[in-house]
């Protein structure tokens, strides 16, 4: 029995990467020192694997921005529009950066690749762009040149390349008429040559990662696999293949993949536990392949449950013996926050509960310790302490509050419905709140600037005091009051000057949630971020806005719109306790923002947006298991918007979505307003809603927040025109595609005052 690890964070214990790159970025640093930087993480985390105890290590897992740009780096899938670079042989360091990031210098004026995100993480990766009869070279040898790297320093490594046939379904076809498999004939010769390389230089398990086997697939897309696989295997008999799928079951995909003739199949046992079953029964299996049982958490921070392990181990150790497992974390670390041991102020009970990557990997070792019959006297008083552990955070104090579950078990059909349908709401609302035609509106955030940064920062260091702190944010919320109400906006927002973030403003105030110092976990490129962690039943010990709004609404005699994030995406942003399911945790959140919903009503707050980005992420990844997600995650939101009276207005808002496969979940979330990202696609986002003949109020945005770039007035009337075209004027809103917080103030101003005359513009018209 054998074990390895799938990948390991790139950042570094203290994000080393990140401010490296950045400092290169800004021309701070020079490449070889951020070359310098980012070998030393390597060896660090090569060392600490090793010293873990890890057999095999992975390789290649590190990248300067992302893997998959590495891959298109390593094929020489360039797009056209960076030929200039290569020509003018800018390093291919730059060209990585330029790829991911853009590239305007010396008379160039390159844009990015896309990037979206890496299944249903919230790591993105850059989105491979391919053209008919695209031909492939060996550009970029940087695999090999990490596996060299490791084995001079006389590392057991495994190189981890991701797959050809996810290389290429990960991408997009940049032209009409042809399908991206087709150039798997064009790639393969360069994996070829890259594993001819690894193989005269003697590396001998080759990790593949085909993460695209947890997705439907076509019999099409299954074939590439097949052929594939065996292309490899007739080439390079003597390399071991280890093929590894995560975040959801093989599914459909799996006779399939049983047939491939490679060394190892890995399983994702902790997404999906069940499938050991069905391939322990395979006589493929029990013949000759070997499995990787990925039973550490990779994806998430709780301690491994040994006792639940052993019993998957020992599963499949009935049926192939020991010889024929690898014990493994479910998927690469990589989404996991680097070593608990850096945090230091974390409640000690609840601090025992966790385990992030370095942890992870002591977990894998003790595991197949605990497994083995000679090593288990080594590691059983680890066993002990383990069963101990899980079973006290079973009946802590600390997780379990009898009113909270009994107030989510008491949940009925009719804490999900609003007193009345839309069509009587929008009108008594209507009598309510007078609002003109084509009512415009902002999404929620004014500027963040490094001043009100800054006010933070010291006020969390304690050098300015609560009432110091508070004032100056009264001051500025003041004026962008005061400012919203010359410019002529119909329904005014605070501006969130007090919120470093939307999440984690709501869960440091809500019971349940806890946070960490150095918990980073990638984003994108050197962006990190810091989810939350949920470890307890969730509940609002008072009220969390109320203070702020009802300030903000005092100072005007327009509305005020109260501003609060949804429980699905509080949930999708956080780590989540694993010990019930998602949707009950949910639940929790959604009554917890009722609660808020209802004391901001009770303020006089009469229109109350409820922010939903997330929604659209957290879809499995298997259609199949859409329709389950989309029933508690719409309840949940109507649970938090659902105890108003009729004349309160309740908005959503989501950017970042497509919306035709999950149009009939939004209709069904009822909310009276909903604003959508639009600006960029031209409006084609609203096609879907108004292909759905949908019945409520939608503010498509006219200002893409995401650019510096101010659009004209007449820019704006053109687009709601194109939105009128195919949505009632009387249901439509305008406002820009999202807050404004990354905005600076001078473009914000210029771009709303000319939104709100556009409105004007319009209104005459009517
Ligand atoms: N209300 C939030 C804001 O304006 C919404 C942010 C978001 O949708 N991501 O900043
Ligand atoms: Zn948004």
């Amino acid at each position: 029995m054998l074990t390895h690890n799938l990948g390991y964070p790139r950042m570094g214990n203290h994000r080393e990467l990140k401010k490296a790159c950045e400092g290169y970025w800004a021309g701070k640093i020079a490449a070889h020192q951020l070359e310098q930087t980012a070998q030393s993480i390597r060896l660090q985390n090569w060392q600490l694997q090793q010293d873990a105890g890890i057999d095999w290590i992975p390789c290649n897992d590190f990248s300067y921005y992302d893997q998959v740009l590495d891959t298109c780096l390593m094929t020489g899938a360039i797009p056209e529009r960076f030929h200039p670079l290569v020509e003018s042989n800018v390093a291919k360091l730059d060209l990585l950066f330029a790829m991911a990031r853009g590239y305007q210098q010396n008379g160039h004026d390159i844009t990015a690749m896309e990037m979206t995100k890496w299944f249903d993480t919230n790591y993105h990766y850059l989105v491979p762009e391919f053209r008919k009869n695209q031909q492939f070279t060996c550009f970029h040898n940087k695999v090999v040149r990490e596996f060299l790297e490791a084995k001079q320093h006389k590392f057991q490594v495994k190189p981890v390349l991701l797959g050809p046939v996810s290389f290429l379904l990960l991408g997009k076809e940049k032209e009409q008429g042809f399908n991206r498999l087709s150039l798997l004939d064009n790639l393969l010769p360069v994996y070829f040559e890259v594993l001819k390389q690894l193989d005269d230089h003697k590396a001998y398990y080759i990790q593949f990662d085909e993460p695209c086997l947890s997705l439907d697939l076509s019999p099409q897309e299954q074939k590439a696999f097949t052929s594939t696989y065996q292309a490899i295997k007739s080439k390079f008999p003597q390399l071991q293949i280890i093929l590894a799928n995560y975040f959801e079951c093989y599914g459909g995909n799996l006779q399939m993949v049983l047939q491939l003739p490679v060394h190892t199949i890995h399983l994702d046992l902790v997404r999906c536990p069940s499938q050991l079953g069905d391939i322990l029964e395979s006589e493929l299996v029990r013949s000759k392949t070997h499995l990787s049982l990925g039973v550490v958490d990779g994806r998430n921070i709780w301690k491994n449950d040994y006792q639940q392990s052993l019993q998957l181990i020992n599963t499949a150790m009935e049926k192939l013996g020991t010889d024929r497992i690898w014990i493994a974390p479910s998927c690469s670390l990589l989404h996991c926050p680097c070593d608990l041991d850096n945090e230091t102020s974390m409640n000690p009970e609840i601090k025992q509960w966790l385990a992030f990557a370095r942890q992870k990997l002591d977990e894998v070792v003790t595991l197949k310790q605990l497994a083995g019959v000679e090593s288990f006297a080594v590691a059983e008083e680890k066993l002990l302490e383990n069963t101990q552990c899980i079973e006290k955070r079973k009946t802590s104090t600390l997780i379990h509050n009898a009113d909270v579950q009994t107030r989510v078990n008491a949940l009925t059909e009719k804490d999900t419905q609003r007193n009345s349908s839309f069509k009587i709401r929008k009108g008594l609302q209507q009598a309510n709140l007078q609002l003109p035609a084509y009512p415009t509106t902002t999404i929620g955030s004014f500027p963040q600037t490094t001043e009100i940064r800054s006010w933070r920062a010291k006020w969390k260091k304690k050098e300015l005091s609560d009432e110091q702190y508070n004032e100056l944010l009264k001051e500025v919320t003041k004026k962008a009051v005061s400012w919203q109400e010359d410019i002529g906006l119909d329904v005014l927002v605070h501006g969130e000057f007090e919120r470093n973030d939307m999440v984690e403003y709501f869960g440091e105030q809500l019971a349940g949630f806890v946070f960490t110092e150095n918990g980073w976990v990638q984003s994108y490129g050197s962006r990190c971020v810091k989810p939350p962690i949920i470890y307890g039943d969730v509940f609002r010990p008072e009220p969390m806005t109320v203070g702020w709004s009802s300030y903000a609404q005092s100072l005007t005699s327009k509305w005020m719109k109260g501003m609060l994030t949804g429980p699905v995406t509080i949930l999708q942003w956080s780590f989540v306790r694993n010990d019930q399911p998602r949707s009950q945790t949910c639940a929790q959140i959604a009554l917890a923002i009722r609660d808020e919903v209802l004391d901001l009503e009770k303020a006089g707050i009469r229109i109350i947006q409820i922010d939903e980005p997330a929604i659209r992420e957290g879809l499995p990844l298997r259609k199949e298991n859409w329709p389950q997600y989309l029933e508690w995650a719409v309840s949940a939101f109507r649970v938090a918007a659902s105890g108003v009276q009729d004349d309160t207005q309740i908005h959503t808002h989501m950017c970042y979505s497509e919306f035709n496969d999950i149009i009939e979940s939004i209709a069904a979330m009822d909310a009276d307003v909903i604003t959508i990202e639009t600006s960029r696609s031209q409006m084609e986002l609203l096609q879907a809603f108004a292909d759905f003949n949908y019945p409520n109020d939608i503010g498509p945005g006219v200002y893409d927040i995401h650019s510096p770039r101010i659009p004209s007035r007449t820019e704006m009337i053109e687009l709601i025109e194109k939105a009128r075209a195919v949505i009632p004027a009387e249901q439509l809103w305008i406002n820009p595609d999202c807050g404004l917080k990354t905005r600076g103030w001078k473009e914000t101003e210029f771009a709303l005052k000319e939104m709100v005359q556009a409105a004007r513009e319009l209104r005459e018209l009517i």
